[in-house]
């Protein structure tokens, strides 16, 4: 009698184990959760592999609110943080900073030395001269810049600017005031960088983030090779995918997608340094690596630099997967990144 009853017990707590190992099983099979939204000018889109939808829906609810605090605070002519340095730098020439802020600004001043000054965030007054720092994506304007407003910009443009973490703490100084620190060119790819981090955090460990066709993708535990689409031409010319691994990030810098239409000339956004004048080296630049922010300056000097400086860049900014299309939309990429494209 007692062994029946110590055996049905038995029968049933072995069901019991295996309703709950079957429920366990089922709350962690792996299943996409997506999401969608708009900041940075862009529509983000986030998916992630291997958590229940509600951590999952948890993790991208906390990484929005990452990315609104980014928003403000990185945007020169914003009201956060950065805008506010860009108000006091006008009359000043110190002003503190917070340390993630630092910590990015002094990255960007390393890879402007690297990328031989075609990178510069120092480049805001000629940003916000040429119409770029308020203006919709694409806009008419009827007349360029003259050149002395030019020749005014470009001087701003160079005054020196030094990022220090020392006895205050965190500030920029600067030779004299005037200077405005626009981190157009680097903030996309810190932004992803980030975001994995804090995905990574939330427990995900498999996740792709897209920012407007800059993307990053992980892959902690396995090792998937992700085919992502690329743009790297115009609108309506081929999509190319391109294989990413782990860790890694892939941007491009184009005049595709922010323009201005000035007297019938396209003036894309992103502004030679040497000139003061819209870049008309090339149409797009496309960079995988796995420091993020290296990969968005990048091909931020690339597309600067254009063919002629396309494997000197390369080298100085430590980039081996590269491309750049020039004006022609001839397409010259470097053998690693050859070996990652597929046209479809
Ligand atoms: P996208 O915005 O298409 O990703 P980029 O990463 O090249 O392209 O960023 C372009 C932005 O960088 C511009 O909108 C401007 O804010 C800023 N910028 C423009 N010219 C330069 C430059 N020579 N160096 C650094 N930043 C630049
Ligand atoms: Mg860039």
């Amino acid at each position: 009698m007692t062994g029946g009853g110590l055996s049905r017990r038995g029968v049933l707590r072995g069901l019991a184990g295996l309703a709950a190992i079957a429920l366990v099983g089922c709350k962690n099979r792996p299943q996409k959760t997506t999401a969608r939204f708009a900041q940075f000018g862009t529509l983000v889109d986030i998916t992630i592999w291997d958590l229940p939808r509600p951590q999952a829906e948890r993790a991208i609810s906390r990484l929005r609110r990452d990315y609104a605090m980014l928003d403000r605070d990185w945007y020169a002519w914003g009201d956060g943080e950065l805008g506010q340095i860009n108000r006091t730098l006008q009359r000043a020439i110190e002003a503190p900073l917070s340390a993630p802020l630092g910590t990015l600004l002094q990255q960007s001043l390393q890879l402007s030395a690297a990328s031989r000054g075609l990178f510069d965030m120092r480049i805001g007054p000629l940003v916000e001269l040429w119409g770029f720092a308020n203006a919709p994506t694409t806009a008419s304007g009827t007349a360029a810049p003259s050149d002395a407003d030019i020749r005014a910009a470009l001087d701003r443009s160079r005054l020196h600017v030094d990022v220090l973490n020392d006895r205050p703490g965190w500030r920029v100084r600067t030779e004299a005031p005037g200077v405005l620190l626009d981190i157009g060119g680097i903030a996309k790819g810190d932004i992803l960088a980030r975001g994995m981090a804090r995905l990574t955090t939330e427990g995900v460990s498999k996740a792709l983030i897209d920012a407007g066709g800059d993307v990053a993708v992980m892959d902690l535990q396995g090792s998937a090779a992700f085919r992502v689409g690329i743009r790297p031409a115009r609108e309506g010319e081929a999509l190319r995918l391109l294989e990413l691994r782990h860790g890694e990030t892939v941007t491009t810098s184009g005049d595709y997608a922010r323009y201005r239409d000035i007297g019938g000339r396209r003036y894309a956004h992103i502004i030679d340094p040497r000139t003061g004048r819209p870049s008309e080296q090339a149409r797009s630049a496309t960079v995988v690596h796995e420091e993020a922010a290296r990969a968005d300056a990048a091909a931020t000097a690339l597309i600067v630099g254009g063919v002629a400086a396309f494997e000197a860049i390369c080298d100085a900014m430590r980039v081996d997967t590269a491309l750049l299309v020039d004006n022609q939309g001839q397409i010259r990429a470097t053998p690693e990144m050859q070996a990652r494209l597929e046209t479809i």
